[in-house]
């Protein structure tokens, strides 16, 4: 439309469409071709507890190295994969490669204390039978849903409310743990959020990165902490970096938090490494 009030910029318009375009089919096409020849990766990030600084958790990220683009976003590659159709695949692939991820630390003897964190996309979400299939991924890994948490996005959960509601019902009284990612981002408003069965609020990066500084930010934050607290919900934030937000963000009643100040996302290896004890039980 705007190209056309600019008259001439008609052609340009339609040039520029076409290469974005053709961008994100080569994108796609790279996907599918790295998806297919098994090059994608999880890798995780610690969650500690505010209070003790202990590991409480994990949360299970996408890894894509492309050999001309080098580490490809999950960000912009997972809305790809959304449009493209391979979302129930890649989105299955990433369930069952996190679950037996925990299984081969568990069998190898190592204790995961917490809860491993999977992130659902929001097509994944309205997906026919998911909650099932989360189910049995879980039960074929032979993992009890108390030790999974799913983090939706709220923009997840609005493209179709009931449903998500009645599907995240039934993986909440199945056991699993529910977390709303990224919270304070999208349009969910409260009248929906008293009604989702969620378990967690996770701050949005956004918020926390200046909070230290922009007074905004700080009572956004404040108030998200505050808001959880009072409707039972627990509170992580993402994305701290420095140990002053973490002291800042315990003073104000934040239960946990994940951000590079604790640990990046790492391969798994390097993740039991620096994170995973044998466990007593098993030595
Ligand atoms: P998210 O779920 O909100 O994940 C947190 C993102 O923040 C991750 O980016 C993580 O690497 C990054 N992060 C963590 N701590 C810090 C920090 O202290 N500073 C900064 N600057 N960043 C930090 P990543 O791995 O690039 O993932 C981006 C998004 O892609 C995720 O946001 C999530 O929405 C999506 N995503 C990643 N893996 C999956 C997946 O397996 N399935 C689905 N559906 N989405 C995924
Ligand atoms: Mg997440
Ligand atoms: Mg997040
Ligand atoms: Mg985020």
């Amino acid at each position: 439309y705007r190209a056309k009030a600019l008259g001439g910029g008609h052609l340009f318009y339609q040039a520029a469409m076409s290469e974005g375009m053709a961008e994100r089919m080569e994108l796609a096409k790279d996907l599918t071709r790295a998806f297919g020849a098994g090059e994608l990766q999880l890798h995780y990030q610690p969650q500690v507890c505010l209070q003790t600084g202990a590991l409480v958790g994990a949360e299970a990220l996408l890894r894509w190295h492309d050999a001309e683009r080098g580490w490809v976003s999950p960000a912009s590659f997972i809305p790809i994969a959304e449009s493209r159709g391979m979302i129930a695949a890649l989105g299955g692939w990433v369930l069952r490669a996190a679950c037996r991820q925990l299984r081969e630390w568990r069998d190898g003897g190592l204790s995961f204390p917490g809860r491993l964190s999977i992130n659902l996309a929001a097509q994944q979400l309205g997906q026919a039978g998911i909650a099932d299939s989360i189910q049995q991924i879980a039960a074929a890994a032979g993992l009890d849903p108390g030790c999974l948490e799913l983090e939706l996005t709220e923009s997840g959960v609005m493209d179709n409310v009931e449903r998500a509601i009645a599907t995240l019902a039934t993986l909440k009284q199945a056991g699993f743990s529910i977390a709303i990612d990224d919270f304070g981002t999208g349009y969910s408003s409260l009248a929906y959020l008293k009604r989702l069965p969620a378990d967690k609020l996770k701050i949005d990066i956004s918020f926390v990165r200046e909070m230290l500084t922009d007074r905004h930010d700080y009572t956004i934050v404040n108030t998200i902490i505050g808001m959880a607290r009072n409707l039972g919900l627990k509170v992580i934030a993402e994305g701290v970096e420095q140990g002053p937000q973490a002291q800042l963000l315990s003073a104000l009643g934040c239960d946990e938090a994940q951000g590079y100040h604790y640990g990046r996302p790492v391969p798994p290896a390097e993740f039991a490494q620096a994170w995973l004890a044998p466990d007593p039980a098993t030595v």
